[in-house]
């Protein structure tokens, strides 16, 4: 039985079991230990992206951690988005306030690296000591000559989706800069797509292939010259529903540009994300090419896929991820390979998530809302998973408990997104649950141990690769 605190157990439920609406959208209990980040940290995954941008982060050291070393959002230019800059704010700033730092660094770092654009991310401490960053963003980008932007995502705020709304609000004062470069009838913006690992290049090719032009993406592989005739664009097509729903309706209020929601992880939603965007252009060219397109692309990947569900048929697998959008679409790519999903969750679902996580998952599934590594290790244990996707903070999780893991999140090295991706994804998932060092994890052993049973008696969790 896995011991769930009394103000969360509404952010729990089994389906079949419990007929209860889950609780969700809500700030994280304290002692519970969330595997949420915080306003600002939310801001910058959604901005760093955009690689000839500065991305100043006002505040100490600490914030500044976790750089883009650390994750894979790739550039196909300038790579300004790979330097971590900070004002480094220590006792003094914080007594006297950090006006004149984040003013000298700007000064210093924009002729220095000229920029097209910078962002000035707000952290904990300034919240607190009431900088007027405005005053001086508009002071320096009067005396500079580009953009520069504050981004509102002091950490304690709120949670991560609203550091999303806060790059939101920066990404969209971007917009409606460039009237005259020509911009195709058939045109759309990417919005919630990060190029990890190179993920919008694939997707790209393929809407080329189709005959649309993609106007901007935001963010992945950004500049900030497409972001100036985003605005028409028109369609928007939004794949982390999450991060991007915000500025999808703000661009629709303000410019009148309607958006769908897509996913590009799995066979039958990167499918369906392409024929929705062919159906929107009302086209007969682009229908054709589009057909082509993904009789190609599943012809080509289903025979490589036979082998890994032959090798991973009747496992089990637990979804903790950022948005739910991205959950869905793992439910059903896992049954692509065999595998049914025994626990799915997310950082920042909303009710209407969590009922269509609901309806596509098979009773006995455990659904969670921001969860915490206790609970989410005890459902793992008691559900028998023998996969965990997730991002850098459920790895650790999954190796404690001797179990595959497969990285889904921004810091992720390889494309899992498009048909290509699906592939990857099978073969990544393969190679973590078959491989047969598990059964040397502590984890595994103790369990053995408990069971009172001779370990060798056991069948082992992860068997050793049957491809050959
Ligand atoms: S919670 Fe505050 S102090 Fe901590 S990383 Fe986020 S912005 Fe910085």
């Amino acid at each position: 039985m896995v011991e769930v605190l009394d103000a969360r157990k509404q952010q729990v439920l089994e389906k079949g079991k419990d007929a209860y609406a889950l609780v969700c959208e809500k700030p994280s209990t304290a002692g519970s230990v969330s595997q949420r980040a915080c306003v600002f940290c939310g801001s910058r995954v959604v901005l760093y992206p955009i690689a000839d941008a500065l991305h100043l982060i006002h505040g100490p050291i600490g914030c500044a951690a976790y750089t883009w070393e650390l994750r894979g959002s790739l550039s196909s230019g300038p790579e300004l988005h790979r330097l971590s800059f900070s004002t480094d704010l220590r006792e003094k700033e914080v007594i006297y306030g950090g006006e004149q730092k984040l003013y000298a660094s700007l000064s210093e770092l924009i002729p220095a690296y000229k920029p097209n654009a910078a962002f000035v991310y707000c952290t904990c401490i300034i919240g607190l000591i009431g900088d007027d960053v405005e005053a001086v963003c508009a002071r320096v980008q009067k005396e500079q000559g580009i953009p520069v932007l504050p981004v509102h995502s002091e950490g304690f705020k709120g949670t991560k989706k609203d550091g999303y709304k806060a790059a939101c609000e920066a990404a969209f004062s971007l917009m409606g800069k460039d009237e005259l470069s020509p911009v195709s009838p058939f045109s759309i913006n990417i919005l919630g797509e990060f190029n990890l690992a190179g993920e919008t290049w694939i997707i790209k090719d393929y809407y080329r292939r189709m005959g649309i032009e993609v106007t901007a993406c935001l963010t992945g592989d950004g500049r900030v010259a497409e972001l100036g005739k985003a605005h028409r664009a028109r369609l928007n097509v939004v794949q982390c529903s999450g991060s991007m729903t915000y500025l999808a309706k703000m661009m629709q209020e303000t410019y009148g540009i309607p958006f769908i929601r897509v996913s590009y992880f799995g066979i039958e939603d990167m499918t369906q994300a392409l024929y929705e965007v062919a159906e929107f252009f009302q086209d007969p060219r682009i229908l054709h090419q589009t057909q082509e397109l993904v009789r190609e692309e599943v012809s080509r990947l289903l025979p490589g896929l036979g082998k890994y569900r032959k090798a991973l048929e009747g496992k089990k697998a637990a979804v903790y991820v950022g948005g739910a959008f991205k959950a869905f679409s793992m439910v059903k790519a896992l049954r692509h390979i065999g595998m049914e999903t025994v626990v799915a969750g997310s950082q920042t679902g909303s009710p209407e998530d969590y009922e269509y996580l609901k309806a596509i998952t098979q009773d006995g599934t455990i659904i969670l809302d921001d969860t915490n590594p206790l609970e989410l290790s005890g459902f793992i244990l008691e559900k028998g998973a023998d996969l965990l996707i997730g991002g850098v903070k459920e790895r650790p999780i999954a190796y404690k408990m001797g179990i595959g893991f497969c990285d889904h999140n921004h810091e992720r090295k390889e494309a899992l997104a498009g048909y290509r991706g699906m592939l990857n994804f099978a073969q990544e998932v393969y190679a973590s649950v078959r491989s047969p060092v598990w059964k040397y994890a502590p984890a595994r052993q103790a369990a053995a141990a408990k069971a009172a049973v001779p370990a060798k008696a056991l069948r082992p969790r992860a068997e050793p690769g049957v491809l050959g």
